[in-house]
């Protein structure tokens, strides 16, 4: 389990920032933050200090257009339909793989809904500044658990998928046919 001290910015933006007093926590090779992150720090110990610009592939991935879908409103299920807006989630799957991922609504303009699986810090070059306070070894629980246990760390629990897991969808065309 390492224990970090870590600012994260884009373009002189710090928009997520650990401290001793509410450090970062994670399980090295199994959790990964950002896998640039966790590449600067492998086999580091306490004290060992960072800082690096991370590219695009190794922070929040490429921006990856076949993750811009455009959805009928009538795609979703009456339910979820009145509360559909700008920034509602839901899983489903990537058009032609198979793969499911999280999905948010970026914008609805009249029975059209677009979305999109893009993290919303794809593209972007993050600058990473920090230490690494401790080190320990993982427990039985957390190798179990896959995640960090600690004062600090997240609550447990799952989060229930706000719609359904299966809807059909297509990427948005881009020409003119
Ligand atoms: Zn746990």
């Amino acid at each position: 389990m390492v224990r970090l001290g870590v600012e994260f910015s884009i373009g002189g933006f710090t928009f997520k920032r650990f401290t001793v007093n509410s450090p970062l926590d994670y399980l090295h090779r199994i959790e990964a933050p950002i896998l640039g992150l966790a590449q600067a720090i492998d086999g580091k110990s306490a004290g060992f200090s960072f800082q690096q610009k991370i590219a695009p592939k190794f922070a929040f991935g490429e921006v990856d257009p076949a993750l811009d879908l455009c959805m009928s409103i009538g795609q979703f299920p009456t339910g979820v339909r009145s509360s559909l807006k700008v920034g509602f989630q839901f899983e489903s799957e990537i058009p032609n793989s198979g793969k499911l991922r999280q999905f948010s609504v970026v914008r609805i303009a009249g029975s059209t809904v677009l979305a999109t699986g893009n993290h919303p810090l794809a593209g972007k070059v993050v600058d990473i500044a920090g230490a690494i306070l401790s080190v320990r070894h993982a427990d039985e629980l957390e190798l179990q658990h896959q995640h960090a246990h600690g004062p600090f760390t997240r609550v447990h629990g799952i989060i229930p998928s706000q719609a359904p897991t299966k809807l059909q969808q297509h990427p948005c065309e881009t020409g003119s046919e």
